[in-house]
């Protein structure tokens, strides 16, 4: 490693938390012990931890770990905002040359991310963490999530499959994520936006070790969407082309209703060749609208402009870069407060 190792930060989103955090918290630890051993970061490194909104024992948690250990830092949202905010606030919030991404529950493995450093210090300003493979998933959430890489690609989304918020970013990268301000946020897919150098690390992706999953299927559902209206409008194209189709058919048929009168004298009447094809034309109409209906409401949302959250108290010296952009050249990395 290079002699002056980067000053890492460990950004951890928190949601009804404390079943996890004391393990996770100890296993982190851990691994800093070991990568300031091997000289890989420097010892000022942290961990901050992202309170979004629990309602449990998550936040004295975390000010408990950060009394006993300045190694961890914490910031408290004012109410739940989400996995994908809470995990941006962390980020803009932060101190530090590098700063990292991952799960309060350790599914992923924190042994990729001595690998993920190494990427960094081979030039890479952004290093995604890879599953290498799906077995810790049930069969549904591997289909889905299959199917939605394969769908996503088809819309020209840019996105690094099997990739989720596991990621290695350099201060500059970060820096850099501090321009885009859209409150519809799929943070995987913005990443890549920004350019720069990138890597990728694989890994095997493990069972949450305590506690329940934070992202019921309503949540994943929605994510998803987000990802395909946040940097796709394919669906708006694909219903002006589904209009042409229909409008060509349906003048088509008109063509031939006219012929077969004039030449044939005799036209078959029917219901159903009447009333399906007014179900099917409606329904398709209602759909069609219900897409361009989502992008109408996004933009609704975004022209609003709202902050994407608040934070309401900060420990470790997280708050050095909350809320906007510093001269980092003036913030020398030493505070450590309670
Ligand atoms: N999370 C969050 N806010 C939320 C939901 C989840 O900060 O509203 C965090 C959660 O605490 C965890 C991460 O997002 O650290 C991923 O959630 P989880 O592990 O439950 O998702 P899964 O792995 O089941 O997809
Ligand atoms: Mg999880």
């Amino acid at each position: 490693m290079s002699a002056h190792p980067p000053i890492l930060s460990v950004v951890v989103p928190c949601f009804n938390e404390e079943e996890v955090l004391p393990e996770t918290a100890r296993r982190l630890d851990e691994l800093f012990h070991r990568l300031i051993d091997e000289g890989m970061v420097d010892p000022q490194s942290r961990v901050y931890f992202v309170d979004d909104g629990s309602r449990d024992l998550t936040w004295s948690l975390i000010g408990g770990l950060h009394r006993g250990n300045p190694r961890f830092g914490g910031i408290k949202l004012s109410r739940n905002r989400g996995h994908q905010n809470a995990l941006l606030a962390g980020l803009l919030s932060v101190p530090g040359d590098m700063v990292l991404s991952i799960d309060a529950d350790l599914q992923d493995d924190l042994t990729a991310i001595e690998r993920m450093l190494q990427a960094a210090a081979g030039g890479a300003d952004i290093v995604f963490g890879v599953r290498s493979d799906r077995s810790s998933d049930t069969f549904f959430k591997r289909m889905t999530a299959q199917g939605y890489y394969s769908l996503i690609g088809k819309l020209g989304v840019e996105i690094v499959s099997n990739h989720a918020d596991f990621r290695l970013m350099s201060r500059r990268a970060i820096e850099a994520l501090r321009d885009y301000n859209e409150t519809n946020l799929f943070l995987r897919a913005l990443i890549i936006q920004l350019g720069f150098a990138t890597a990728i690390v694989t890994y095997e992706r493990s069972e949450r070790f305590a506690g329940t999953s934070k992202y019921p299927l309503r949540k994943m559902l929605s994510l998803a969407v987000q990802g395909v209206t946040s940097f796709s409008i394919q669906p708006l194209r694909a219903i002006t082309w589904l209009g042409l189709a229909v409008s060509i058919v349906s003048f088509l048929l008109g063509i031939w209703a006219l012929l077969s009168a004039l030449t044939l004298g005799s036209t078959v009447s029917g219901w159903a060749s009447t009333v399906i094809p007014i179900y099917m034309i409606c329904g398709v109409q209602m759909l069609c609208l219900g897409i361009i209906g989502e992008y109408i409401g996004k933009i609704y949302i975004e022209t609003k402009r709202r902050p994407r959250f608040h934070i309401e108290a900060a420990l470790g010296g997280a708050e050095v870069y909350a809320g906007g952009r510093l001269d980092l050249a003036d913030k020398p990395l030493t505070r450590v407060e309670s």
